[in-house]
């Protein structure tokens, strides 16, 4: 038992150490509050750390039974989503440029706004550059542990490069994904016999990132004409998207529309937002290639070639004026089907899309559901080239009118259409607003960080 005595001094022990850390408190002041803090600090980093570690030793485990390109890139997706990566993307080098062919990017509730790293790893083959691997590494304040991750990363890029040839592993994920598909569509009476490659965006001009999205600055209507041409002939398949700052700006906000976007094989420069962002960010013009420009000049391409095309999308006047007018101004185009845009059954406009046999495939529905339609059914449909072209079908049917010619050379058909439907298009188009803003924000941090490189090397 404690006698009087023991408990008086256990009492002065108590007060001692109390007065000794009052004492130090007021002498060091912060100091107190920054040891606290450091350590809080240090103890995220270690957990971090551990997580990373773990995400590392996970990846590594699946990345020694991944035979495919398809199962290397999921494994390290989902390593990158573990450890914070806001972007990853895969820039295959082509002649004297890159070309992205696979992205990644953290899902929208997941994407954490700040500072990042940008981290690039190149990948020889036979002592030359054939890869590069891009990613961005969120920094959330704690550099050493981004370096950390970024270290992990080039380890596993250096055990497991990625399986090589890639085309072959690819047409090999295809056809496995086209057999699954296959299946479905004989579950929906079609059985499908024909294999088809899906071409990504190899052989067209680099991609420029906006804000995010890849678009594909073609020299001209030709040069994109071109490349269907050869889509069309090696009979592979290729989804195209038409870009503009609306689409851009949703995209940063709805993780659906984003991968989307990213995973279209070729986005074009519908807007004339696009082109002066890219002026902005990269000091370089993209010229515009427009849905609708490049919708009407397919026609005429397809009824020179004898490609037959589908028409889906509007409403079924709409539908049927617009056929009767393309007829009328090309004379030798196939329309080999057509479906106006209200139907239920998704699966029998597939069934009568590839019946048709088309190899062009225009889907008006608006955006973005039209983008949607056809992402979601992209592996069943057939047709080599599928597109969204918006209100087209209307234009086409003499029941909207294109802005003059004055404004569309001018890239103002936005304000041409927002005099004409006040309302409605600014509803669409007040986004533009602060669109611009984060384009100029974007250049002004990219400058900023890049002054500070500066500063740092002297
Ligand atoms: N539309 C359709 N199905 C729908 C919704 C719209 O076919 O469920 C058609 C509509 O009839 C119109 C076109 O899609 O012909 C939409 O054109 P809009 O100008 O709104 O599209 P945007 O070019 O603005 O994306």
């Amino acid at each position: 038992m404690m006698t009087v005595e023991g408990g008086w001094s256990v009492a002065l022990f108590g007060i001692g150490l109390l007065v000794l850390v009052a004492m130090l408190g007021c002498l060091h002041g912060g100091r107190l509050h920054d040891i606290i803090l450091a350590l809080k600090r240090n103890r995220t980093i270690v957990q971090e750390s551990k997580t990373a570690k773990h995400g590392f030793e996970d990846a590594e485990t699946r990345m020694r039974n991944a035979r495919s390109f398809g199962v290397w890139w999921q494994t390290l997706s989902e390593m990158a989503q573990q450890m914070n990566f806001q972007s990853l993307g895969i820039w295959n080098h082509h002649r004297d440029h890159y070309v992205l062919t696979r992205a990644w990017s953290m899902p929208e509730g997941l994407f954490a706004a700040g500072k990042t790293m940008k981290l690039t790893l190149p990948l020889h083959k036979n002592g030359t550059i054939e890869w590069e691997l891009r990613a961005r590494i969120w920094i959330n304040d704690f550099l050493e542990l981004s370096g950390h991750q970024a270290m992990l990363l080039a380890r596993l890029m250096d055990e497991f490069p990625p399986p090589e040839p890639q085309r072959e592993t690819e047409s090999l994920d295809r056809h496995l994904e086209m057999t699954v598909q296959s299946k479905a569509d004989e579950r929906a009476g079609e059985s499908v016999t024909t294999l088809q490659t899906v071409v990504g965006t190899d052989h067209v001009p680099t991609p420029l990132d906006i804000m995010g999205i890849p678009v594909v600055p073609f020299e001209s209507y030709d040069q994109a004409l071109e490349y269907v041409e050869r889509i069309v002939k090696s009979n592979s398949k290729s989804f195209w998207v038409a870009i503009n700052p609306i689409k851009v700006y949703h995209a940063w906000h709805d993780s659906e529309l984003r991968n989307l976007l990213l995973g279209a094989d070729v986005g074009i420069c519908d807007g004339v937002g696009v082109s002066i962002a890219s002026r902005i960010l990269h000091g370089r013009d993209i010229k515009r290639c427009t849905g609708c420009d490049l919708f009407f000049r397919l026609l005429s391409l397809a009824s020179l070639k004898g490609w037959g095309v589908y028409l889906l999308g509007a409403s079924t006047e709409s539908n049927a004026a617009a056929r009767l007018e393309l007829q009328r101004s090309y004379p030798d185009l196939k329309i080999v089907g057509w479906q106006d845009g209200y139907f239920e059954d998704s699966r029998a406009v597939i069934r009568q899309i590839n019946r048709s046999k088309a190899k062009l495939l225009f889907v008006a529905m608006g955006s973005p559901k039209q983008e949607q339609w056809i992402s979601r059914h992209r592996r069943a449909i057939k047709a080599n080239f599928c597109m969204g072209v918006g209100g087209s079908f209307d234009i086409a049917a003499g029941r909207l009118a294109r802005a003059p010619k004055i404004c569309r050379v001018a890239g103002a058909e936005f304000l041409y259409r927002l005099i004409r439907e006040p309302r409605k298009r600014w509803r669409i188009q007040k986004v533009l607003i602060p669109y611009f803003v984060r384009v100029v924000e974007k250049k002004l941090v990219d400058l900023f960080i890049s002054e500070e490189g500066r500063i740092d090397q002297a």
